[in-house]
């Protein structure tokens, strides 16, 4: 049995408009990292509440465990007692020191096992060092720590996380996204995560829901929706693609079978000797270990990703092979 299941989920905010979200139908598996990913507005934080409870569904029914997910009109305290949020803005008393604002979530029944497992939960997120400190005086990272180590002492089955990493630069980034697969890895929690930025899903998820205007676009493995996308709009949310219509497709010697063709930077790759299509180089974008070249043959151009030492200038002739592209109508 899933862990948590949504069966056509329905949550309009006003009659007459249709913010909110739509049609919303998945299940999700215990221990496994859901990415919930779409654009500001797309309903990402809506769903995360109707999963907790913060939210009631106007028809359809969340699950957890099998039984329905009591929303808040039918429970005191809002929010399922198994599940834990963490929201955008952390929920911290940034004037209390971080040891307080994790202990806080325990009871003072048995006082040595509070300080047990509020350091336990310390060490798991490597903030010992910040007990004593105030909240207010620590980065974003560090908070975000905080309330991880908040959110998981009470040992939940399921964290919700609304935006985890919109508050930490991008080295960062890659350790709390380590944490957060720890979680999950070595606590077993369920995870689920919602983000604008695709490269959270990417790199954290093992399913990744694509979300557009409230209604679910694709749902599936990261390499899967990112390789085979079903949509165009996840190709152009996940890889950045650029998108060509079918005529002009035909004038760089490519077959397409629908209307349009979407093809990603890095199938586009310069290539020694005759094996590719000659195009024109029409400017160079340097990007550190590789070159973004944006180059250009019969009319139509293309962003194509150079990786070998020998680099090119304006106006350069480039040999280019096209691994793939993606048609769609
Ligand atoms: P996201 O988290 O993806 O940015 P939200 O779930 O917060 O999106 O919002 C989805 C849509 O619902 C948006 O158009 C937003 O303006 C609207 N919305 C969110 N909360 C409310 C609310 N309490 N009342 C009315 N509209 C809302
Ligand atoms: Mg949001």
């Amino acid at each position: 049995m899933p862990i948590i299941e949504l069966i056509d989920v329905n949550k309009q905010y006003d009659s007459d408009s249709f913010a909110g979200v739509q049609d919303i139908n998945f299940s999700i598996e215990k221990g496994q990292i859901v990415a919930i990913v779409g654009e500001s507005g797309s309903g990402k934080s809506t769903l995360l509440k109707l999963i907790y409870g913060l939210l009631s569904p106007d028809s359809g029914t969340v699950k957890f465990k099998g039984n329905p997910v009591l929303g808040p009109e039918e429970k005191l305290i809002p929010g399922h007692d198994s599940m834990r949020i963490i929201a955008q803005d952390f929920n911290l008393n940034t004037y209390a020191k971080a040891y307080d604002n994790i202990a806080g979530m325990l009871s003072n029944t048995n006082l040595q096992l509070k300080q047990e497992k509020t350091e336990q939960a310390m060490e798991f997120l490597n903030i010992a060092h910040l007990a004593n400190k105030r909240v207010v005086d620590l980065s974003g990272g560090e908070q975000q720590r905080v309330a991880i180590a908040r959110a998981i002492i009470t040992e939940p089955e399921v964290l919700l996380m609304d935006e985890p990493f919109s508050q930490v630069d991008s080295l960062l980034k890659n350790k709390l996204r380590d944490d957060v697969r720890r979680l999950a890895h070595e606590l077993g929690i369920t995870i689920v995560i919602v983000s604008h930025d695709p490269a959270d899903g990417l790199s954290l998820a093992d399913e990744m829901l694509i979300l557009r205007n409230g209604r679910m676009v694709e749902i599936g493995a990261p390499e899967d929706i990112y390789n085979d996308p079903k949509e165009l709009f996840t190709a152009q949310l996940l890889a950045n693609c650029q998108v060509i219509s079918a005529t002009d497709a035909i004038k760089i010697g490519l077959k397409p079978k629908k209307k349009l063709v979407a093809i990603y930077p890095e199938w586009v790759k310069s290539a020694g000797g005759w094996s590719g299509k000659s195009f024109t180089v029409v400017n160079c974008y340097f990007k550190g270990f590789y070159e973004e070249l944006l180059i250009e043959r019969n009319g139509v151009h293309l962003r194509a990703l150079n990786v070998n030492a020998e680099q090119f200038r304006k106006g350069d002739k480039v040999s280019v092979s096209i691994s793939r592209c993606l048609d769609f109508d």
